[in-house]
């Protein structure tokens, strides 16, 4: 359903233009909708595939373990925690057996729980790669957060450890299974914008370190492999990447951090970053640790735009396209992007199927970042 922002006779116009009316009906899909090119559907299973996670900090507790109780494939079955008082607590909570619940230095002796299918890391990136290693070693299929890890070396080892265990590795990158987003793509690719000429996109919030324990790690380089670009700029180079359906072949950026705020020290505050694709599309990104928040993007086509503020935010997204004639806001169920994507992991484990969101997508954004990062430092273009 359309409901128009403007005088009808414009919205009217501007539907015959766009043709929009009919395409809208298509592609807002049900609460919780696979994904374009997800894995078939499981046959109704009597056993839920049993995910370990790995790391109960904010992310973990107040997101995506309540999620768990919207899939419909997948069941918190073991808990691997620095705090053993959190770990009883959270095990009691979600029914998760004593002998279930691991440290990180006995975490290898997962290896003998076969409830454990997949195994969830949400550490601070820089330790994704050992905990995705020692799982794959364990025979576990692994989903780890984002960013991958810090650099290409750690991506490539955790996809060959994955590879090499005949295991899947998966990326959470949660926008990839959000409504929105996902009739965003679905737009673009139809043509309802015209032709797709450039994308911009920015992801920005305060991190606030003294206030948040969540922030402590986001501003320390040898946690965090970055500051904004790599934590939340990923939104933006993802999105333009999803969005364009085209990898970048040229990447130019700049940046500028207030060195004397004790917040970045260590870390970068803003990069502004332009992607060029192959077809001409230009996309033009910003990341930031020192403004108000912002999730947004605008795709601009020779015929509309389409507006996503917030686009990747947990809820609530709202969907503008518009034209010189007006605009027309989108109104669709939000669906629950956490659930979409951990009953997407189930499938692949269970199916032995390669995600739709592999470990080669995360290595992709990691070597971009980097080299985002280096024309920043050179102060001109780089190849990719
Ligand atoms: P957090 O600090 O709340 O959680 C990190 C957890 O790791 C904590 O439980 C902490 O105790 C544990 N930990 C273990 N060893 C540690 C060490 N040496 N140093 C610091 N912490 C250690 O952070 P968070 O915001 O929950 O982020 C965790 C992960 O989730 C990160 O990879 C982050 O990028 C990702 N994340 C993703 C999203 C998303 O929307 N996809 C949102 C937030 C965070």
């Amino acid at each position: 359903m359309i409901n128009s922002s403007n005088h009808t006779d414009s919205r009217r116009q501007f539907l015959r233009q766009a043709g929009l009316a009919a395409a809208t009906v298509a592609v807002a899909g049900p609460a919780g909708a696979l994904p374009l090119g997800a894995a078939a559907p499981l046959a109704d299973s009597p056993r839920k595939v049993g995910f370990a996670i790995v790391g109960l900090g904010k992310y973990a507790t107040e997101q995506m373990m309540p999620a768990f109780k919207e899939s419909k494939h997948c069941k918190i079955v073991a808990l691997v925690s620095g705090s053993p008082d959190k770990a009883q607590r959270l095990a009691q909570e979600y029914g998760v057996e004593a002998k279930s619940i691991y440290s990180y230095q006995d975490f290898d002796r997962i290896k003998d729980n076969p409830a454990v299918d997949v195994v969830y890391v949400v550490l601070p990136p820089a330790l994704h790669a050992e905990y995705v290693v020692r799982a794959a070693q364990a025979g576990k299929h692994v989903l780890t957060e984002k960013p991958m890890a810090p650099s290409v070396a750690e991506c490539q080892r955790m996809i060959d450890a994955c590879r090499k265990a005949g295991k899947q590795l998966m990326v959470a990158y949660r926008a990839q299974f959000e409504p929105f987003n996902l009739d965003a793509i679905a737009r673009i690719r139809k043509g309802e914008l015209g032709k797709l000429r450039f994308v911009t996109a920015d992801h920005g919030r305060q991190v606030s370190p003294t206030t948040d324990k969540a922030d402590e790690w986001r501003v320390v380089q040898k946690l965090a492999g970055g500051g904004s670009l790599m934590d939340i700029g990923i939104y933006s180079l993802n999105a333009a990447r999803y969005l364009t359906g085209e990898e970048p072949v040229e990447v130019s950026a700049t940046e500028s951090t207030d060195r004397t705020d004790p917040r970045f020290k260590e870390v970068e505050d803003q990069v502004h970053f332009t992607l060029r694709f192959p077809s001409g599309v230009l996309a033009t990104c910003t990341s930031a640790y020192s403004i108000e928040g912002v999730k947004r993007f605008r795709a601009f086509g020779s015929k509309a735009y389409l507006d996503l503020d917030p686009a990747t935010d947990y809820y609530r997204h709202r969907m503008v396209i518009g034209n010189a004639d007006g605009e027309l806001t989108t109104s669709m169920k939000e669906g629950n992007q956490f659930a979409a994507m951990l009953d997407h992991m189930a499938e692949c484990a269970q199916q032995n199927k390669t995600p739709k969101t592999p470990g080669e997508e995360g290595l992709r954004d990691i070597k971009l970042i980097l080299a985002i990062y280096e024309s920043a430092k050179k102060g001109r273009p780089v190849k990719v």
